[in-house]
C-alpha cells in the first residue's frame, strides 16, 4: 500500500453478531459492544483520518460503540434503534432503556419495540453507503458470513469505479479483488500510517 494517505471504507456484516432478538441477549450484546482488536484498529484509523466509514450489512452494534454514529452506515437499520411493531415509531436505545428487565413498549401505541434491523435495506442508508464506498480510495470487504447479491455488487461496483478492493474470506471467487486477512490488513494499514 504505497502512495498518499488512503481513505478506507470497510464493508462488513459484523465482527460480533447481535444474533438474538430476545431482550436479555440484546441488552448484553449492546453492553459488550465495541470491545476487541478490530474495533481498536478501526478507531485508530478513524483518528488518523484514514477511515471514512464502516458500512454494516448486518447488525453489529460494536461498530457504532467503537466509532460513533457519524462513521457507521447501517444498511439494514441500526441495532441501536428499536422500532415499534405497531406504528413504526423508532426509539433510540439509551442507558435507561437498557436497564429495563422487560422488553420496552412503544410510548405511542403500547406495542412491543424490537431491534430495528430488518430484511430489506433502507434506500437512504444504501445511497449513503454507496456514496462513501465509491468515493473511497480503498475498500475492505470483511467479516461477511453470507455474501448476498447486494454485497457482491457493491464490491464489483467499487472495483469498476477504480477503488482498490480487498476481500477477506466469505466473498465469492469471481469478485475482482485482492484477497487478504482482514485483521492483518488493518494492522498493516495502521502501522504504515502511524504517528
Ligand atoms: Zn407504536
Amino acid at each position: 500500500m504505497a502512495g498518499g494517505a488512503p481513505e478506507l471504507v470497510v464493508v462488513a456484516e459484523g465482527v460480533s453478531a447481535l444474533g438474538s432478538r430476545r431482550w436479555r441477549e440484546y441488552r448484553s450484546a449492546l453492553a459488550a459492544a465495541g470491545r476487541g482488536r478490530v474495533y481498536e484498529l478501526l478507531r485508530a484509523l478513524r483518528d488518523r483520518g484514514l477511515l471514512r466509514a464502516v458500512v454494516c450489512v448486518g447488525d453489529d452494534p460494536g461498530f457504532e460503540a467503537a466509532l460513533g454514529r457519524d462513521h457507521v452506515v447501517y444498511v439494514y437499520g441500526s441495532p441501536w434503534r428499536l422500532r415499534c411493531r405497531g406504528c413504526g415509531r423508532a426509539v433510540r436505545v439509551d442507558a435507561r432503556l437498557l436497564a429495563l428487565e422487560e422488553p420496552p413498549r412503544c410510548p405511542g401505541c403500547g406495542a412491543r419495540l424490537e431491534p430495528e434491523p430488518g430484511a430489506e435495506p433502507s434506500p437512504r442508508a444504501l445511497a449513503e453507503a454507496l456514496g462513501a464506498l465509491l468515493s473511497a480510495t480503498h475498500a475492505l470487504f470483511a467479516w461477511i458470513r453470507r455474501a448476498t447479491y447486494l454485497v457482491t455488487l457493491m464490491a464489483v461496483a467499487a472495483a469498476r469505479s477504480g477503488v482498490e478492493v480487498y476481500c477477506g474470506p466469505g466473498m465469492p471467487e469471481w469478485v475482482p479483488c485482492r484477497r487478504v486477512d482482514p485483521l492483518a490488513f488493518l494492522e498493516e494499514l495502521a502501522s504504515a500510517h502511524g504517528r
